[in-house]
């Protein structure tokens, strides 16, 4: 049947045919960087390179896209009280993001795209709206003229005349209409500004995303996708933008996932409840906050609970437990085995489970089912007297492609001894005397991957564990 994404546009499951053959062009909302992210804010970050991964298991040719907001309001508040430019505090905290995605299991994107980067481009966009007709100057802002869009309101299926009742003009804002929304604001005492056609100022927050979609992807992307808090207004505003400027759907299909409680409660600021994935991650194997993350449907909300992720190292333990006796059972196998194909088909109907599963609008907590009968079928199976390596191989390559689809890793870390230790450090000394400088260097990256830390001292070179 295919894969079949939930578009929140129609608020249905529709089979997943992208505009080109083989090819996929998908853009996620990136984080405000101005502090750790949360464990809310790693939530799509997770989700969605999940997604990625599934679709290139599948076989598609994907180029994913996450911008990064670095001019926004939260951003010259935290700067000015650190009293540090704004660019020195959001290139530390995006280093910040890379570490902890990173150590989430989670790929970088194709491209990582900038509001400071694309500040020309988006100065031109808003030249173009305001061509168009659907944006105009006032005072030095730019706002987008919502009534004009026809489509306003689609994705969150709002009627713009209940809308209005919500909408409201801030103080020092010069609209036509309440509904409108910012396109450019001119500068404040104090802020970082740049140069326009409407005077000193900078972007609204929903043009970034406008812009940097089409200067990476094109006119028309096939997946938009972030948490369900941006459906309205930010991404009902960028389809008014996109959709005016290029006059071409914008995204053919919208992907939301949804909140994140801990203990039951909405994380916010003012019940200090927010976990960030910095501090957390030192307690909790960041291998097993992905696979709790992914023990829930991405459209559900889910429960960050201290039982709830227990219960999901637990589960996470057991497939490494398999996975590293089959291992280990083929390390000692030396039986190439004949047809095994009763065995090999029980892997390849776990398999398939497994892709109707994700194929089912990436249905990750079904697909780690699968992964437990998996588990199941090879504990079966190694009580068997006589194991194949046929048969111990095909259980390996199953559990490391499809673990591999959500970014999980079954292979136990293993601990070096402090013999195997010593044996590295006199090979270094060894290849340093042969001038074989490449070898000395491997070891020593190779020790400090595993967290040991060298220490090199006229007494020769001491080490300890990081
Ligand atoms: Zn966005």
């Amino acid at each position: 049947m295919g894969i079949q994404i939930f578009n929140s546009l129609s608020r249905e499951k529709e089979p997943f045919i992208p505009l080109e053959e083989g090819k996929v062009k998908m853009y996620v909302c990136g984080p405000t960087v101005y502090n750790y992210i949360h464990i809310g804010n790693a939530r799509p970050v997770i989700v969605y390179d999940t997604v990625r991964r599934y679709l290139q298991y599948r076989g598609f040719d994907v180029t994913f896209v996450s911008n990064f907001t670095d001019v926004d309001d939260k951003i010259i508040k935290a700067a000015n009280e650190l009293g540090e430019e704004t660019s020195e505090l959001t290139e530390r905290f995006i280093n910040a993001y890379f570490e902890d995605i990173t150590d989430l299991g989670c790929k970088k994107a194709d491209a990582h795209p900038k509001v400071t980067e694309h500040m020309d481009d988006i100065i031109r966009f808003i030249e173009v709206l305001i061509e168009k007709g659907y944006a105009y100057e006032s005072q030095g802002d730019v706002y987008y003229r919502t009534r004009k869009f026809d489509g306003y309101g689609k994705l969150s299926h709002q009627n713009i005349d209940d809308l209005k009742v919500g909408a409201r003009i801030e103080a020092g804002e010069k609209k036509e209409d309440p509904l409108d929304f910012a396109l450019w604001k001119a500068a404040k005492p104090g802020e970082i500004f740049w140069a326009s056609p409407w005077g000193t100022g900078r972007p609204g927050w929903h043009i970034e995303c406008s812009v940097m979609a089409r200067e990476h992807l094109g006119d028309t992307i096939d997946i938009h996708a972030g948490g369900q808090d941006l459906t309205f207004p930010h991404h009902e505003n960028e389809i008014a933008q996109s959709e005016a400027h290029n006059d071409k759907t914008f995204a053919r299909y919208w992907m939301h996932n949804g909140y994140i409680n801990i203990d039951n409660e909405k994380m916010s600021k003012s019940l200090g409840n927010f976990v960030l994935v910095n501090d957390i991650k030192k307690q909790i194997d960041p291998q097993v906050l992905r696979f709790f993350m992914l023990s829930v449907h991405y459209r559900y909300p889910i429960n960050f609970a201290k039982d709830l992720v227990e219960s999901a190292a637990a589960g996470l333990e057991r497939l490494r437990t398999s996975f590293n006796n089959v291992k280990h059972r083929l390390s000692v196998t030396a039986e190439l085995g004949a047809e095994n194909d009763e065995w090999l088909a029980k892997i390849e109907a776990v398999r398939a489970s497994f892709e109707t599963s994700m194929d089912d609008d990436f249905n990750t907590a079904n697909a780690i089912s699968d992964l437990f009968e998996l588990s199941h079928v090879a504990n079966v199976y190694l009580n068997e007297t006589n194991t194949t390596t046929r048969v111990l191989q095909a259980f390996l390559d199953a559990f490391t492609t499809l673990g591999d689809v959500l970014g999980l890793v079954f292979e136990q870390q293993e601990e070096l001894l402090d013999a195997e230790i010593d044996a590295l450090l006199e090979e270094r000394i060894q290849s340093r005397k042969d001038r074989n400088f490449a070898r000395a260097d491997e070891i020593r990256d190779m020790l400090q991957n595993m967290g040991i830390i060298l220490e090199d001292t006229r007494q020769g070179t001491r080490w300890k564990r990081g």
